[in-house]
């Protein structure tokens, strides 16, 4: 049923009148009751700025810098509005490991040195092995991301210490429900440890060593392929001799950082019957950490079952 026209005024004036004594009543600095700042916080990927997000809940305003999923993390240039993003930021979360060394530059030429910063790889304590290179990718290792989440509870209770109980709180809910991917890992280890995998980047490798899975992959081919370079004629012909040969049970394939050597490998592991298990750098849209890793972990269960 239509309004008349002078209930629609009425109406129109009684919402203005709520609007002026709102505006009056936040103007008033002794009523106490206005909604607190959010906390700013910078997530150097979307991967971390989802953590934020679970464990800040509203309380936080995040800006994750790198989140398009068709872009490789490894060659992200950052930009004026990040620069003013990280000048602005409470607390930072960044990866570390050379992943993202823009972070710390950035909030150094923004003269922000005030902001809690916290540093993935140096929470997870995880070294370069003997001879190798330092895996960076450390959001795949669980125990470091519930370490991680225990991090940002604290840094945001600093910022903001009403809602200190909240972060707490949120952060228990984020481990708990993080803690059967660890169980999924351990499973999977019962049923194929020792058996063998090829991966095109390292991305995966926490999640697959923690599976007891054992990497086969010629280290040139995947170093090459995470910094951008080609791949050796040699070395591309030792890691497809791994799939005709099936000296592996599956392939994680990097859909990331894909270029034509990674997606020969791709082709050969298919014309093997060699299960392609596709991971990414960062979240996919529409999908959460946890909502990701429970698909990821699923992913390699069911690729070695088969
Ligand atoms: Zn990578």
């Amino acid at each position: 049923m239509p309004l008349s026209t002078s209930r629609r005024l009425a109406l129109l004036t009684s919402a203005s009148l709520a609007l002026l004594a709102g505006c009056g009543s936040s103007s008033d600095s002794a009523g106490g009751t206005s909604t607190p700042a959010r906390v700013a916080v910078v997530a150097s990927t979307n991967v971390y700025g989802d953590i934020v997000r679970h464990i800040g809940g509203d309380r936080v305003d995040v800006t994750s810098i790198i989140s398009d999923p068709d872009q490789d993390p490894h060659s992200y240039e950052a930009d004026t509005q990040n620069q003013l993003a990280l000048s602005k930021a409470k607390v930072v979360v960044e990866n570390g490991g050379g992943y993202d060394d823009f972070v710390d530059r950035m909030l150094k030429s923004g003269h922000n040195d005030s902001a809690a910063v916290i540093n993935a790889v140096k929470v997870s304590g995880r070294t370069a092995p003997k001879g190798g290179e330092l895996n960076e990718h450390v959001w795949y290792d669980f125990p470091t991301v519930a370490e991680v989440a225990d991090r940002i509870a604290a840094a945001l209770a600093k910022a903001d210490p009403d809602g200190a109980a909240a972060f707490t709180k949120n952060a228990a809910a984020f481990k708990a429900k993080l803690a059967p991917l660890e169980a999924k890992e351990a499973q999977i280890k019962k049923e194929h440890g020792g058996e063998g995998v090829a991966i095109t980047e390292p991305v995966p490798l926490y999640m697959t060593e923690a599976s007891g899975l054992v990497d086969k992959t010629p280290p040139a081919f995947s170093e090459a392929v995470e910094e951008g370079d080609d791949v050796s004629p040699r070395v591309l012909q030792e890691s497809l001799a791994l799939f005709s040969g099936r000296k592996v049970k599956a392939l994680v394939y990097n859909e990331q950082t894909s270029g034509p050597q990674t997606e020969k490998a791709e082709s050969a592991a298919k014309a093997a019957d060699v299960p392609v298990v596709p991971v990414t750098e960062t979240l996919p849209k529409g999908k959460d950490y946890l909502g990701w890793m429970t698909g990821n972990v699923d992913a390699l269960a069911s690729a070695l079952a088969k």
